[in-house]
């Protein structure tokens, strides 16, 4: 685990397609300090109020993680922030101009390289963290997730499909270089008959066999094949590392995941924060500060406009493992 508070050394940019919307979106990323947290604003919406990167700010959570607050909506950000978390960053201000982060090449290892690039700042602070005090298990019809006490962070993931995909399970430990280099490769998948029938309602405008790995009965469409054998079930614990990111700390336990995704994730994660005797915080220091400080929350902001999708609707995303 990352001991230290982490920021990065210079103001990163990039530009990438949006998965739902099929829209170019710049993305400006810019360092804060210690005890600030993850924050996202929509620089697209006016004066529009950041969005703390919390378990309870998250507004939606069928198949790609939204964070809410107010009437903005900012989504598919699962990628980015399991990033964050496998790289230990905790500390940035992400500017988005649109709905949603751009989807890059379905996996985590652009936001990774990124990241990389600008380098990291290690902050004179510890970084705060959960350890599972006691064992806690949800389940959902067929799948369900549990955790149960350990020193460090680790997942055991079964995924289990009919067809091509079969049941693919993986154990994995918590580093910084196993995630980089087992974890963040691996990209979001679809079966083609959601693909076709998701762009037939004129959703996933931006998916293609340049960011996710589409699925038929007997492989895969994509020309270059997979990554890895059992890409899928990386790609799942990829997500469920940066849905977990969003208790703003590492939770030091051992997961048991059986076909979980985003919303079961989510859930989880809702209950352990939220009832008593499951996790205990490291002693906090310095932790006066929960906002940054470089900057004030306009409450009058949060009533800015209500995100649209395509059409004018309200934006909905149905798509992304
Ligand atoms: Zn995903």
């Amino acid at each position: 685990m990352h001991a230290h508070q982490k920021t990065i050394k210079h103001t990163l940019q990039i530009r990438g397609k949006g998965l739902h919307t099929g829209q170019m979106i710049d993305v400006t990323i810019r360092p804060l300090p210690i005890n600030s947290g993850i924050w996202f604003k929509r620089t697209d919406c006016g004066e529009s109020a950041p969005i703390l990167a919390s378990a309870e700010n998250v507004s939606d959570t069928s198949l790609a993680t939204t964070l809410g607050w107010g009437r903005q909506r900012l989504s598919t950000l699962e990628h980015f922030l399991a990033a964050l978390g496998g790289l230990g960053v905790n500390n940035i201000m992400v500017e988005v101009d649109g709905p949603e982060a751009p989807i890059l090449d379905g996996s985590a290892m652009p936001w990774v390289n990124l990241l990389y690039s600008a380098g990291f700042q290690i902050l004179n602070a510890p970084r705060p963290f959960y350890r599972v005090a006691k064992p806690f298990k949800l389940t959902d019809g067929d799948k369900f997730l549990a955790v149960e006490p350990a020193p460090e962070f680790s997942v055991d993931f079964t995924i289990d499909f009919p067809g091509f995909l079969k049941t693919q399970k993986r154990l994995f430990k918590f580093s910084e270089s196993a995630f980089v280099k087992e974890i963040s490769p691996a990209r979001t998948f679809c079966l083609l008959k959601d693909v076709e029938q998701m762009q037939s309602r004129g959703k996933a405008l931006g998916g293609g066999l340049d960011n996710a790995v589409v699925v038929c009965d007997d492989g895969v469409l994509n020309p270059e094949g997979l990554r890895f054998p059992d890409e899928c079930v990386r790609h799942k614990i990829l997500d469920f590392i940066g849905d977990l990111s969003l208790a703003q700390a590492p939770i030091l336990g051992h997961f048991t995941a059986y076909k979980t995704g985003h919303a079961l994730n989510q859930k989880v994660l809702a209950e352990l924060l939220s009832l008593p005797g499951y996790l205990e915080k490291s002693e906090a220091k310095g932790e006066a500060a929960r906002q940054p400080r470089n900057f004030e929350i306009p409450l009058k902001a949060q009533l800015g406009p209500l995100a649209l999708g395509p059409e004018g609707k309200p934006f909905n995303p149905v798509f992304a493992n």
